[in-house]
């Protein structure tokens, strides 16, 4: 069965062009260079399941037609990751029901304590079906998809990866323990952050996603959450075949299946 996974986001926290910046990337004018805050939907066997939903969400969804979602993935809950969730409101008036989202027990808890509305009954915020998961990897079936799942680390934050068959999004990853290769096993196409080639404090440099790829054995991995120290192909030239910097609106195809 054939899935596909299309990027709504592929920039860092501030966004490309980051607001007041007059720098090369940030003033230039093409597409690849404008990046919203990363995020993603997936698509499989007649399901979309939104992946993150930051602060540019509503632009996204306007922009490349995200009219109805099934549930989100939400990898951990850093504004630039959930700003918008809010938005998710409109998914429970469209579709007349709570909006199922698959977290960590740990961005759940957050969730609890920074959107305390969304457990009011009021009617007027967003309603979630929320099911968190307690174990650092594994499968579980979430709208009839097996999903898995596997925890890392961006400085003390718990962030959550995860797989579709042979398709995974790991992003913010700054940490890991070597067991995550395990979760990774058999993953072809792999979606990782890496902020700029250079090391960054809280992101994997080009080299260091390079060798975690080539850890996990992917055949293609397309570079995420990337800033504005860039341009989009002076980046593309900067990586070894099989490695691709991803740009807002690009859609992979991958099997759902092993
Ligand atoms: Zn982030
Ligand atoms: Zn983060």
């Amino acid at each position: 069965m054939n899935g596909t996974f299309q990027f709504l986001g592929t920039g860092a926290s501030a966004g490309v062009p980051v607001i007041g910046c007059k720098c090369e990337v940030c003033v230039s004018k093409l597409p690849k260079n404008r990046r919203y805050r990363p995020s993603g939907i997936i698509r499989c066997a007649g399901k979309a399941l939104l992946i993150d939903i930051g602060p540019d969400f509503r632009s996204q969804a306007l922009q490349f037609g995200v009219d109805s979602v099934d549930g989100m993935l939400l990898t951990h809950t850093h504004y630039d990751h959930i700003a918008g969730i809010d938005e998710a409101r409109i998914f429970n008036v469209r579709q007349k029901k709570a909006f199922p989202c698959m977290l960590s027990r740990e961005s759940f808890e957050e969730i609890k304590k920074r959107y305390y509305y969304f457990f009011n009954a009021d009617g007027l915020s967003a309603k979630f079906d929320f099911f968190p998961f307690d174990d650092e990897m594994g499968v579980a079936e979430f709208l009839g998809l097996d999903i898995g799942y596997c925890n890392f680390y961006q400085t003390n934050m718990k962030v959550s990866g995860f797989r579709v068959g042979e398709f995974a999004y790991i992003s913010d990853i700054q940490r890991y323990e070597e067991t995550i290769f395990t979760a990774l096993k058999g993953v072809r196409k792999l979606v990782l952050s890496a902020l700029r080639p250079e090391a960054s404090p809280f992101h994997l440099s080009f080299e260091e996603a390079i060798a975690f790829s080539k850890w996990v054995g992917a055949h293609e991995t397309y570079i995420t959450h990337v800033g504005h120290f860039f341009d989009h192909d002076a980046m593309q030239a900067m990586l070894p075949p099989g490695f691709y910097i991803a740009y807002d609106g690009l859609t992979l195809e991958f099997q759902c299946t092993n």
